[in-house]
């Protein structure tokens, strides 16, 4: 088996963007990615394909296309971390070794967790933005819907982009809305958690949405069961006072976003904390007991936003301290906990929530540019103009537009 400098897990957006902003930084690594995917997808895209605006296409490119010049693709999957020694074993019976690792495979979709959902998933009126292969269906479905009821669905938290099972609600009820029948479709909103938005500043925007389109939010009620052939979803509702019970609902069109955790590679190794997430730093990104692994995007511990913008941001950090540990000097770099999420409100306007770390706003543009409290036309144009653009051209080269690290300071340095 071979040693490198840096060993990448996962050739996803917080695997690709740190082995380009490393290689940027230092061109003589060597470095390998571990990715079993041909295909590399731009998820945040999804939502838009969900929503009739952008071509599946749009959404993936060949996973050799973006292996950053100078690294080595591995093409296999980890399945068994050996951190002691260094060493990440492969699914093609191989292994390899590092100086340093990042860990950045993402998190598992829980299909399997919702019995019925799986096998209903792209027929019987039900679908889902969190799959390249059901995204389309949602629109077909929404194009086709004339009356009845639409259930949108999000499980407990975390989940990637917390907002997506909000946003195809948005732009389904939208397209409802122009098309005048609205006033026959009654759309209910299945929030297992207790708030429309984990930050109050946007909530207040959302709520004139959800106003105007009529949804009826339940908190507390999570999706257990589908029934894809009686059309029947199934609900535990945790009441104000926690009493649960179950409720069935009757649905022509259903919105389900699965239950999200850590993947189990990741949980049965050293890597992980009690929940089974990478357990990293908040502000270092350094692993908390192993020294020379470092942790990025969604499968790690940190409480940001699970969000493609929040490893843009994070993997200019591991980049640089990662490259400081191989120096043999303390962490220079600090990551502040930026997430973002563009909520598509309605085709045409966003409100554009970008925080970090306890829910402090972190906007990008000065409040007269684009106020991200306010449904704009900007931050569509951002969405759907610029942030592929500065994915595929930026994030994923190295090139570090509106992410430059920074440094971290004497007094907060990570022990
Ligand atoms: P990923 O990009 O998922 O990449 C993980 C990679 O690891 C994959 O290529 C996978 O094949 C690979 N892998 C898995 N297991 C292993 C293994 N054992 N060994 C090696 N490799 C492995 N983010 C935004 O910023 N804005 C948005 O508007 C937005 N909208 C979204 C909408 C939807 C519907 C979804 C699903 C996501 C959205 N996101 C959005 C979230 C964004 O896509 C993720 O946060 C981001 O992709 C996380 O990067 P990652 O590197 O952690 O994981």
């Amino acid at each position: 088996s071979a040693t490198y400098d840096v060993v990448v897990i996962g050739g996803g957006a917080g695997g690709l963007a740190t082995a380009a902003s490393l290689l940027k930084r230092r061109p003589t690594l060597s470095i390998a990615i571990v990715e079993p995917s041909d295909t590399h997808y731009y998820q945040p895209g999804w939502t838009m394909v969900g929503g009739g605006i952008f071509a599946p296409s749009k959404t993936h490119r060949p996973q050799v296309s973006l292996i950053p010049a100078g690294a080595t693709w591995i093409k296999a999957a980890a399945t068994a971390f050996d951190t002691a020694v260094n060493c990440v074993r492969l699914s093609n019976g191989d292994s390899v070794g590092y100086r340093a690792m990042v860990v950045s495979p993402g998190l598992k979709l829980d299909w399997d967790a919702i019995p019925g959902l799986k096998e209903s998933l792209g027929r019987n009126g039900v679908t889902s933005n969190y799959g390249y292969d059901t995204a389309p269906y949602t629109w077909e479905l929404v194009q086709a819907m004339r009356s009845g009821r639409a259930l949108f669905t999000q499980p407990p938290m975390p989940i990637k982009c917390a907002g997506a099972p909000q946003k195809a609600m948005y732009l389904s009820a939208d397209h409802w809305r122009r098309q005048d029948r609205l006033q026959d479709i009654e759309i209910e909103f299945h929030n297992a958690g207790p708030v429309l938005f984990g930050v109050a500043a946007y909530v207040p925007a959302l709520m004139e949405y959800v106003k105007a389109y009529g949804v009826d939010l339940k908190f507390g009620s999570r999706l257990v069961g589908v029934d894809g052939q009686a059309k029947q979803a199934r609900f535990v509702v945790t009441d104000a006072d926690g009493t649960t019970r179950e409720e069935v609902r009757e649905y022509d069109f259903l919105h389900a976003c699965p239950p999200q955790t850590a993947l189990d590679v990741v949980r049965d190794s050293a890597l992980a904390n009690e929940a089974g997430w990478i357990d990293v730093d908040d502000t270092t990104l350094r692993h908390k007991r192993i020294e020379n692994v470092f942790g990025l995007g969604d499968g790690t511990s940190t409480s940001n936003a699970k969000t493609a913008a929040a490893a843009r941001k994070q993997a200019p950090v591991v980049a640089e301290n990662l490259l400081a540990l191989l120096d043999g000097k303390d962490m220079v770099a600090a990551y502040d906990g930026y997430g973002s999420c563009p909520l598509t409100v309605e085709r045409g306007k966003i409100v554009l929530a970008e925080f970090g770390y306890g829910g402090k706003l972190l906007p990008s543009f000065p409040k007269w540019v684009l106020d991200g409290q306010k449904p704009t036309r900007l931050a569509w144009l951002l969405k759907s103009e610029a942030l592929p653009e500065i994915y595929w051209q930026g994030m994923l080269k190295g090139r570090e537009w509106l992410a430059a690290p920074q440094s971290l300071s004497n007094t907060d340095k990570a022990a």
